[in-house]
C-alpha cells in the first residue's frame, strides 16, 4: 500500500476563520484553504497560519473522530456543515468589529482635529 504524505491541515486566516484541508505541503494546503474560502490565493497566502496538523486517516472525521463513509473527504457531513456555518459567523463578526473600529477611529480622529481647531493638512 502506498503511504500518502498527505496530512490534515487546520489553517487559520484573520477574516476568514479556519479551513480544514488535506495536502502534502503547507503550500498545497494554503491553495486548498483559499479555494475553501473562495478567495484568490495571492490575497490570503501571506496571512495564513497553521493552527495544527493531523495525520490523515481515511474515513475518520478529522474533527470529531467519528467513522464515516467519505472517500476523500476529511470531515463528516455534520462537521463539514458546522464548519461552514461557523466560518460564516466568524466572518460576519469580524466584519462588524472592523466596521465599528473604523467608525471609532474616524470619530477619534475627528475629535482630535476639533481639539486642534483645524483639520488635517496632509493629504495622503
Ligand atoms: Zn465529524
Amino acid at each position: 500500500m502506498a503511504v500518502s504524505k498527505e496530512q490534515v491541515w487546520f489553517l487559520r486566516h484573520e477574516g476568514h476563520g479556519v479551513a480544514i484541508v488535506r495536502a502534502e505541503s503547507f503550500e498545497q494546503a494554503t491553495v486548498a484553504a483559499a479555494k475553501f474560502w473562495g478567495v484568490p490565493w495571492g490575497k490570503v497566502a501571506a496571512g495564513i497560519e497553521v493552527e495544527r496538523t493531523k495525520p490523515l486517516v481515511t474515513n475518520i472525521c478529522a474533527k470529531c473522530g467519528k467513522m464515516f463513509w467519505g472517500g476523500k473527504e476529511i470531515l463528516c457531513t455534520q462537521c463539514e456543515k458546522a464548519q461552514r456555518e461557523e466560518d460564516a459567523e466568524q466572518v460576519r463578526i469580524r466584519r462588524m468589529l472592523r466596521e465599528r473600529y473604523k467608525q471609532e477611529a474616524r470619530m477619534m480622529k475627528k475629535g482630535a482635529e476639533d481639539e486642534e481647531g483645524r483639520g488635517a493638512e496632509v493629504e495622503a
